[in-house]
């Protein structure tokens, strides 16, 4: 198989969830959707306005507990980022 070229682009990105609160949406600052999966602590989110998921981690998690299988034979676990809208608060209907 290739090399994880291009994965980081694919795969869901994952933020703290104090600049989730605070941004939204990882994607679009959007501020509603719903946890498609959740463990004690963190979870993954689907955005209402754009349909993209991403990972909510608890403050101090670096790395997320959920996979992604992004084709047959690689599982991609996102690590914390920081937030692609940071400074931009998050945004509800409009
Ligand atoms: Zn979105």
């Amino acid at each position: 198989m290739s090399e994880n070229v291009a994965q980081e682009a694919i795969g869901p990105i994952a933020v703290s969830i104090a600049e989730f609160l605070e941004f939204g949406c990882a994607y679009c600052g959007f501020n509603s959707g719903s946890a498609t999966f959740v463990d004690s602590s963190n979870a993954v989110w689907r955005c209402h306005e754009c349909d993209r998921e991403c990972v909510v981690l608890t403050e101090g998690a670096i790395n997320s507990p959920f996979g992604f299988r992004l084709d047959e034979d690689f599982i991609y676990y996102p690590e914390l980022e920081d937030h692609p809208r940071r400074g931009i608060p998050a945004h509800e209907i409009k």
